[in-house]
């Protein structure tokens, strides 16, 4: 499996749950060496648009997140700039790069699953979405499957040590 090496426009699967989505490609992100984070981007229909895992390691690129990835291979395959009406599921709380980038695309809410007291820039660290100026405010829900998102990061770096 080397679908976390890619972030092309997802084939349409209709069963699993976006988040259960998007911890499929954090493990395999955890399998390739990378932080085991992944992302999914549903449309207005709820269909799957896009889903990615980190490739910072691969792709030598620190700015390769999940999310950040999901996002830009949504809006590829949707021919659009934003992504109005569009979810956002992540499996941790994202980073301020992620969350102000959200915002650029008009996503419409996003959903994380374990919260990143150090990293995370919506309920932690500069909480973008509180900014003044801020010019776009998605709905956001967190904590959902926060358990198995929180475990993944936990043995991906407890192996590391
Ligand atoms: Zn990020």
């Amino acid at each position: 499996m080397h679908s976390a090496k890619t972030a092309d426009a997802a084939p349409p699967m209709a069963c699993a749950s976006p988040m259960a989505q998007a911890l499929v490609q954090a493990a395999q992100a955890a399998a390739c060496g990378e932080v085991p984070v992944g992302a999914v981007v549903t449309g207005p229909d709820g269909a799957v648009l896009a889903q990615a895992g980190n490739l910072t390691e691969s792709a030598h690129d620190a700015s390769a997140h999940a999310e950040l990835l999901a996002m830009r291979a949504a809006t590829r395959a949707l021919r659009t700039t934003r992504l109005q009406n569009c979810v956002l599921w992540v499996t941790l709380e994202p980073c301020p790069m992620c969350a102000a980038a959200a915002a650029l695309f008009r996503v419409k809410r996003i959903v994380f699953g374990a919260y990143d007291p150090k990293g995370g820039g919506i309920d932690h660290g500069p909480r973008v979405f509180q900014a003044p100026g801020c010019l776009h405010v998605p709905e956001v829900v967190g904590g959902v499957r926060e358990t198995e998102a929180a475990l993944l990061l936990k043995q991906f770096f407890a192996a590391r040590r």
